[in-house]
């Protein structure tokens, strides 16, 4: 394109000098005027054709389950973690009512109730976050904080945070705007000094202090494709106010802070104690604000993270039951593959013991069942298909051979 050519609107014609804004399609431009002609006549179409499936429509309250509800919803994809369930079913069910307060008439602002989920990778943070999205019909992106970086470095603007969500919602702003973000490994972003393995601070406090704004509730200018943000670029302004941000994180070695601080402080240590006997193998339950500042986050995101809550490890028995119970759990979705296919698979008992038992063994959470799952049944999902067997029965022997073909598992995953 050269440097002269005007942008158009490719449904008006009008330059970008005559409208206020242009939404950059792939193809093609979009002025506000016209958006707002293109909602009307898909507003009145949905209208006039009921069976017209509706896609993705921003969550009223009165479409919003109860926390009970919301955590029945959970307990049929995650297992366990019933604590982190309880705490988002009640922020979640919170924040859809603060954003259908009446600021006018009622002066008790609600405030925000983003959250922070804090636990070891593969327990369920993302599958948590997702499943609720799934449940209240809104956009969902998940981001990963790690390629974020402080302005005018290498690496994405904290605004393509907002980039992802408004793909997620066909760049239907409105829509974006009651969205959940998923914000992964947020732990990633914390000072530098206070965690050794971080080594740039670009990374670091700068991306903290730029995801406040975005966390509060302000005006944000997007770049509609993400990554860096340049001076050339049509940006969508979106307003972050009602977008519930959960974040997620591993937070390695912070159990050794709520050690320290649960020996130290002699306050907590005894309020702990007088409930309960210190479960000192799980001490993530005992995790509290001071604990992510002492572990690097600035008080300031802290405070505007106020719901804090916490994975535990997956137990053994746990580990069984994500394999054969959830609604889309691992095992069903082989056998359902097979079936595609017209074969019934079948397994030894003591296949899914094994295959806990590795999972435990390389310590990846649940995210290894899958792996390893996979090791197990490539060969015959390569030979199946072509086979005229309508039968196939996995015995522990074949599923040993498979595991130890393959030394390396550790890295598959
Ligand atoms: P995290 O975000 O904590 O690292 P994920 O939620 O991405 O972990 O989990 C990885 C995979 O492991 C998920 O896709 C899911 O299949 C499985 N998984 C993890 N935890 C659970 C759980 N508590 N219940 C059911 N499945 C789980």
């Amino acid at each position: 394109m050269s440097k002269t050519m005007k942008k158009k609107c490719s449904f008006c014609g009008l330059s970008e000098d005559n409208v206020s804004m242009l939404i950059i399609g792939i193809d093609a431009c979009i002025c506000p005027d016209c958006a707002e002609r293109v909602h009307e006549v898909v507003s009145e179409n949905y209208r006039m054709n009921t069976a017209a499936p509706r896609k993705r429509r921003p969550a009223k309250n009165s479409a919003v389950p109860k926390p009970g509800e919301i955590k029945k919803f959970l307990d049929q994809y995650v297992i366990g973690q019933d604590d982190a369930k309880k705490y988002l079913s009640v922020a979640v069910y919170n924040h859809y009512k603060r954003i259908d307060q009446n600021i006018n008439t009622d002066d008790v602002e609600i405030e925000k109730s983003n959250i922070v989920m804090v636990g070891e990778t593969g327990t369920g943070k993302t599958l948590l976050a997702r499943s609720i999205a799934k449940l209240l019909n809104v956009p969902f992106a998940i981001v990963d904080a790690t390629v974020l970086t402080e302005a005018g470095y290498v690496g994405e603007d904290v605004e393509s945070i907002l980039s992802r969500l408004l793909q997620a919602a066909d760049y239907n702003v409105q829509a974006a705007e009651r969205g959940i973000v998923f914000i992964d490994e947020i732990d990633k972003i914390a000072r530098k000094g206070d965690n050794p393995s971080i080594t740039r601070d670009v990374s670091g406090e700068g991306v903290q202090q730029g995801l406040l704004k975005l966390l509060e509730g302000s005006l944000v200018n997007v770049p509609p494709k993400g990554g860096r943000k340049h001076p050339e670029q049509q940006y969508i302004v979106v307003n972050t106010k009602n977008i519930l941000f959960i974040c997620g994180g591993a937070f390695n070695d912070i159990d050794k802070i709520v050690s320290r601080r649960l020996n130290s402080q002699s306050m907590g240590y005894k309020a702990v104690k007088e409930k309960e006997i210190l479960d000192r193998k799980n001490l993530l339950q005992y995790v509290i604000p001071s604990d992510l500042k002492a572990f690097g986050l600035i008080p300031e995101i802290i405070g505007r993270l106020p719901v804090l809550t916490y994975l535990l490890p997956l137990s053994r028995d746990a580990m069984y039951r994500i394999l054969t119970e959830p609604k889309n759990a691992i095992i069903k979705q082989y056998i359902r593959l097979f079936e595609m296919d017209g074969i019934k698979l079948q397994f030894e008992d003591s296949v899914l013991e094994y295959i806990v038992d590795k999972a435990m063994e390389f310590k990846l959470g649940a995210r290894g069942l899958r792996s390893i799952f996979e090791t197990v049944m490539v060969d015959a999902m390569y030979e199946s298909p072509s086979d005229s067997q309508k039968e196939l029965y996995i015995t522990l022997q074949y599923a040993k051979e498979r595991i130890e073909k393959l030394n390396n598992i550790l890295y598959v995953a």
